[in-house]
């Protein structure tokens, strides 16, 4: 099939590798101005361009049987243009729930999941009173155009609360947190084809490093089938709510086994790239596969699997000749912080996949140095 993916990162890069081994062709839509490298030599590239109907796109594109996408801000009125000529998986209006944390929170709450308390605010009187509500530390993030850590403020006491106010004039719609004392971040990758079909992948334990995802682990440790249940109670609410098709990414807080969802990403997902070398059907092939009509390939991997994150350098060949990695690389430039290029990891047992993240790891950032 002919397959358009809204993005031209990593993560439209994956998708094609992995679409092209199945037998699907790639065309990208780029906004204006952006960086198409991940993608190069992987299909066309057509430049999006707000003055285009959605069927001129449609054939500007050559006709594809289905649009997705791989990143969070894309233009929903160009998914709607486009949805009146192919299938656009995810939907667009799961895309635009999911853009806007203010709209993404409200929902989960009306399908009875638990998320942190939290309150949108638009005014430095409604920021002053939902911080007052909620209690220090307060998180704060923009509702829009936060990731990574980014257009986030951690309030932890009156005088970081009153200068915040002070700027909320020059700022955007925010949602106030409360702090959740969760043990541990967990994320569960959950993909529903266009005929139904749901599956899940093991909870994944997700650690981050100054708000940028550092490594995965998988199956989660110590994950109890309640706790398991409940993830994947949340993902059929979802799923089914949207009647969603694609890969659907769950980011979950557990608090003592009991799960919170912080974020929902409506594509393919960092914390699921171990699926890549594991032994199952990546989570790339299977939203492919979901959104072409097919059947969800195997997702429960047999041993241990790992993922590292590269972020702003490149790892020292020696790392790369043990037989237990694989890497990813983006064939983007380096800059601090950027994600450039990931290290997957397979292991028979649980201590030694530990042993071995935690010796890459050091020796990719050595202990203390800021990223
Ligand atoms: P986010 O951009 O929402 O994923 O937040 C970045 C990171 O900040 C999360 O991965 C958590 O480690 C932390 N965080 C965000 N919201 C909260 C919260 N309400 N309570 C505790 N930690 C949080």
């Amino acid at each position: 099939m002919r397959i358009a993916i809204a993005g031209c990162g990593q993560l439209a890069r994956m998708l094609a590798l992995a679409g092209w081994e199945m037998g699907h062709q790639f065309v990208f839509i780029a906004d204006p101005g952006e960086n198409t490298d991940c993608v190069n030599g992987l299909g066309d590239v057509v430049y999006r361009d707000d003055t285009m109907s959605g069927g001129a796109l449609y054939d500007e594109l050559g006709r594809p049987d289905v649009v997705t996408v791989e990143k969070e801000h894309v233009s929903v009125p160009m998914l709607e243009s486009l949805s009146d000529h192919c299938l656009v998986a995810p939907s667009p209006e799961a895309i635009r729930i999911c853009q806007h944390r203010g709209r993404e929170k409200t929902l989960l709450q009306s399908l009875g999941i638990a998320t942190a308390p939290f309150h949108v605010v638009d005014s430095s009187q409604t920021l002053i009173e939902a911080v007052e509500t909620v209690g220090y530390p307060a998180f704060v993030k923009s509702c829009e155009q936060g990731y990574d850590g980014q257009n986030q403020w951690l309030i932890k006491d009156s005088e970081s609360l009153e200068i915040l106010a002070g700027r909320m004039e020059t700022l955007p719609d925010l949602v106030v947190e409360g702090r959740v004392n969760f043990d541990r971040e967990l994320s569960l990758i959950a993909v529903r084809s266009t005929r139904g079909e749901i599956a899940t992948y093991p909870l994944s334990e997700n650690r981050h490093r100054e708000g940028i995802l550092l490594t995965s682990q998988v199956p989660a440790p110590h994950v109890s089938q309640a706790t398991t249940a409940q993830a994947e109670a949340i993902a059929h609410s979802l799923l089914t709510h949207w009647s969603y098709v694609g890969v659907l990414s769950i980011e979950l807080f557990d608090e003592a086994g009991v799960l919170r969802v912080n974020e929902l990403a409506p594509r393919v997902h960092n914390s699921g790239h171990w699926s890549q070398d594991a032994g199952v059907t990546s989570q790339f092939a299977n939203h492919l596969r979901a959104l072409t009509g097919v059947i969800p390939g195997e997702t429960q991997p047999a041993h241990f699997a790992g993922m590292l994150n590269l972020l702003g350098r490149s790892p020292a060949p020696h790392l790369l000749q043990a037989n237990d990695v694989s890497l990813h690389w983006y064939t983007k430039s380096i800059r601090q912080r950027r994600k450039v290029g990931h290290i997957n990891l397979q292991a028979a047992d649980r201590v030694t996949l530990e042993q071995r993240l935690a010796a890459l790891e050091a020796e990719l950032y050595p202990q203390g140095e800021p990223l």
